[in-house]
């Protein structure tokens, strides 16, 4: 049931958006929410993740600029094209592909939180981290992945308040903003690792597994308690012959055996990943409707 529920709310977000940037332009008709996509380097799969990126912001009216730096771009270089798209406001939203992939060492840390807080639509600063983890969560941008989850759960209906929720992963893209998000959403929540113990007796526990390993098929159906939401955020490439690439795509989690004990279950690839693109979107659309709140004219900004 959940196959239908992601097509439904995935549609209904782009179709919000495209009402909300239409709302925009009738305020302003030369205004556009913009969006710059950073790379550095030329990795396929951040090719791939991009262009789905683009494509979407097309479909929902977002001006997206794809600034391409080469391999040899040095840090200085990178902090340098952060700064001018800083500073141009023309520009709501800016996220840099991740990972970075130059010849030189770059501290991912730093060019990240280069990013200004008010246009980090991908809610990777620390600043936006902070608030998240305090929960201040109508003040902060919320990570893109972790926020898909958090609307699939929505649209199950299921509430989330006072329920057991597990996260299995502790990144900073994926586990930990999920397990703050659950946290303030009022679910108990545990988060394990690659040192938790006795990871099918926690799993056995959860009415909400949010999963983010990035190990095929790591978690089996008879670890997951009767009825349970799974949200499966996992991307593993595995040998397929029968394919005419040889390989496939699978989740973290093995949906053949774990759809029998779940109460909703998101495939993988379809559930969380296109999730995480619309999620995108509704951020910087949220950016750019805070922009114009704030320079709408007799609004002194004086604070
Ligand atoms: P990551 O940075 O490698 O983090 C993986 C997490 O899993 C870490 O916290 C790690 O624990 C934990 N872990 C590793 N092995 C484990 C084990 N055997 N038992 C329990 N925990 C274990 O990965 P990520 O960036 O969070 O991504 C996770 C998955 O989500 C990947 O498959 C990735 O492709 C996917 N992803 C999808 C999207 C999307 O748009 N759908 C976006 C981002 C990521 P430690 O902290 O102890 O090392």
């Amino acid at each position: 049931a959940l196959n239908r529920i992601i097509c439904l709310v995935e549609e209904q977000v782009r179709e919000c958006l495209k009402k909300d940037v239409g709302q925009m332009k009738l305020q302003d008709p030369n205004f556009r929410p913009g969006l710059v996509v950073l790379q550095v380097g030329d990795r396929d799969d951040s090719n791939l993740y991009i262009s789905m990126k683009l494509k979407a912001a097309a479909e929902i009216g977002i001006n997206a600029t794809h600034m391409r730096l080469p391999k040899t771009a040095t840090e200085e270089e990178v902090l340098h094209s952060i700064t001018e798209v800083n500073e141009n406001s023309s520009f709501h939203g800016l996220i840099v592909q991740l990972p970075l992939d130059s010849i030189h060492k770059i501290d991912t840390e730093k060019v990240t939180n280069a990013v200004a807080p008010e246009k980090d639509v991908d809610g990777l600063t620390s600043i936006n981290a902070g608030k998240l983890s305090r929960g201040d969560l109508g003040d902060c941008f919320i990570p893109c992945t972790p926020n898909g989850c958090m609307e699939l759960i929505r649209q199950t209906g299921v509430s989330v308040a006072g329920k057991r929720a597990v996260v299995i992963g502790r990144s900073k893209i994926v586990g930990a903003p999920m397990h703050d998000l659950l946290l303030w959403n009022h679910a108990t929540v545990t988060t394990c690792h690659s040192k938790t113990v006795d990871l099918p007796g926690e799993v056995g526990k959860a009415d909400i597994l949010v999963v983010g390993i990035g190990k095929a098929e790591m978690v089996k159906g008879d670890w997951i308690k009767k009825g349970a939401v799974v949200i499966d955020c996992g991307i593993n490439h595995i040998p397929d012959k029968s394919k005419a690439s040889g390989k496939r795509v699978v989740g973290d989690v093995h949906y053949a055996s774990a759809k029998e004990q779940a109460g909703f279950i998101t495939p993988v690839p379809g559930g969380v990943g296109p999730m995480t693109v619309a999620m995108l979107m509704a951020n910087t659309v949220l950016s750019a409707k805070r922009f114009l709140d704030s320079h709408k004219s007799g609004n002194w900004n004086i604070s």
